[in-house]
This record gives C-alpha cells, structure tokens and sequence, in this order.
C-alpha cells in the first residue's frame, strides 16, 4: 500500500504554478489576478478567504481582498461582483459562501463572468465540463484528478464508484472520470447496496461528509481509494489501508489540493484570455 501524499503534490502544483506565472510575467502579460469577496465576520470563512490570499502571494497572482460588512445589501454584493467582472485586472472571482441571509449567494454566484470563474461552480462551467469542452473545473474534483494523474493510475475502462453527488464534489469528480473513459457509478443516499457496488471499484472516491461510512472489508484488493471526507474521513482507513493499493489519508490528502487547483484555475482564466 502506498500513501498518496496529498501535502507533497499540492507543493509540487504551487510550486510550478509559481514557476509559471513568473514566465508569464516574464513574457510581458500582468500577474494574474485573484478577487475573493467576504461579506461579513463569520470566523471560519475569514480563515479561508485568508489562505486563498495567501497561497497566491506565494505564487505571484496579485490579490484583490474584498471585505464587505455584515449587513452589506445583496445589491451591493452584486455591483461589488460586476465590478470586479468588467476589471481587466481581475483574472478570477470568488464569492466565500455562506453569505449572510439578506445576500443570495449562490444566485449571485452565477453572475460571476465564466471567464473567471476560479470555482467552477457556475451553470457555464457545469455545462462546459458536461459536454466535455475545454473550461474551468471545479478545484476539490480537479485536486482529486490531479493525484490520480501524478500516480499514473489508469483510468481508461476502470470501474470507478464516486460516492456522492453533490454539486461541487461528487457529480464533478463522475464527469471528469467519464471524460478520463472510466466506467462511472455515481452513489448516493437512495443506492441500493452500497457496500456491493464499492467492492467493484479499481478506483473508489468518496465524498460524503459521513465519518468512515465507507468500511474496509467494502475495498476491492488493490484498489484506489481516494477520501474526500472533511475534516473526518468517510473511509474507515485503518482496515482500508490493508486491502488499498493507493489510499489518501485525511487530513493530508485531498484537502490541501483544493487551494493548489484555484490557483491553477487563475493562471488558466488569465491565460484563455489573452488568447
Ligand atoms: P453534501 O453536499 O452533503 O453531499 C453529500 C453526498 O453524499 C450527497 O450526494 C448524499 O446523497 C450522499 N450521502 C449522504 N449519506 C449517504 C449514505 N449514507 N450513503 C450514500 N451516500 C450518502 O457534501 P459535499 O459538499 O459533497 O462534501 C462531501 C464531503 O467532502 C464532506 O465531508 C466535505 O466536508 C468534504 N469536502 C472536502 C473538501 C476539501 O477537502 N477541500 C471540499 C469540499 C467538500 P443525496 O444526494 O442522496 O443526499
């Protein structure tokens, strides 16, 4: 069994993220450019937000931090988003989500201009990666197939179970193994057994927020399981280990992933742009 370090591959994509963005810059083009938007003081959001701004200092992508008060009007949020659309100097927009209750965040999400849409998450990009076109993915189900990619783990014809289908994880993550030309079994809470259709997997994904739903003994031998989980795992990981060939520990697997693949998604905005 081998452990996918998760820590280690999202440092190799930032670090060649940064290498690319100062060969853009280099070129001639400006920095690519990242706006978050925080409304309010919800404490967790402001650590997120904090760290996206971060990661990509350490990469060169140049920041636009904007904090809007608790009681900011929809309306606002919405002028604040069609601002940063028509900057040129704004490559990607993220809208930190939850917002507070007067603000529809996922209604204000989709005005966010699909050239950049750092998240994915709009119906554009959904639609983009359903016909299998060219676009932005979402960042936590590109995080995933970036580790199966820099493990060569075969996908073409494999049998692959996502457990999970939630917008931003598990109906992504069954698109894109459908474009790799795996063989794709989407579960979820109305699936007849479970443990059946897990135990078909070469590759299994789970994503389901419910702590080590998914048991050992439930693992093909030599299978690939990748935990999207958080902050608890949904594979039972100890007794999965045993019959894994590749297996992601949580933490330290998928998750530090996410922010590595937003800020690959900034530099590709910037990027598609230009062009
Ligand atoms: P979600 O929106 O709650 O979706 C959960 C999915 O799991 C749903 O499709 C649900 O089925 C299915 N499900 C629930 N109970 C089940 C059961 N007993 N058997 C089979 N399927 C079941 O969650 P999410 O946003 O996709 O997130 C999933 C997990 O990933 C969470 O732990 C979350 O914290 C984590 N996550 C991690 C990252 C990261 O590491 N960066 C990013 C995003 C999410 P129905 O559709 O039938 O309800």
């Amino acid at each position: 069994m081998t452990l996918i370090d998760g820590k280690a591959i999202a440092q190799q994509v930032r670090d060649e993220v940064r290498e690319e963005v100062a060969a853009w810059v280099a070129e001639g083009h400006d920095p690519p450019g990242l706006a978050t938007v925080l409304v309010g003081d919800d404490a967790a959001s402001a650590i997120y937000v904090g760290g996206k701004q971060k990661a990509s200092a350490e990469v060169g992508i140049r920041g636009f931090d904007h904090r809007l008060d608790h009681s900011a009007s929809h309306d606002e949020v919405r002028a604040l988003l069609h601002e940063l659309n028509a900057n040129p100097a704004v490559n990607g927009i993220l809208l930190q989500l939850p917002t507070p209750p007067q603000v529809n965040g996922s209604a204000l999400t989709e005005e966010i201009d699909p050239g950049k849409d750092v998240d994915g998450l709009t119906p554009i990009s959904t639609g983009l990666l359903a016909k299998g076109l060219p676009g932005l993915r979402p960042c936590t189900p590109s995080g995933v197939m970036e580790l199966l990619r820099r493990h060569d783990v075969a996908l073409e014809g494999a049998e692959a179970v996502v457990v999970g289908r939630s917008d931003l994880v598990g109906k992504p993550i069954s698109a894109m193994l459908l474009a790799a030309n795996a063989t794709v079994t989407t579960c979820h809470s109305r699936t007849r057994d479970l443990a059946a259709v897990c135990r078909r997997a070469d590759v299994l994904i789970a994503a389901v927020g419910v702590p080590e739903l998914v048991k050992g003994d439930w693992i093909k031998e030599g299978a690939v399981v990748i935990d999207v989980g958080s902050p608890a795992g949904d594979v039972e990981f100890a007794a999965a280990r045993e019959r894994a060939r590749l297996i992601t520990p949580v933490p330290g697997g998928v998750g530090p992933m996410t922010i590595a693949m937003l800020l690959d998604n900034t530099l590709l905005a910037a990027r598609a742009r230009v062009r």
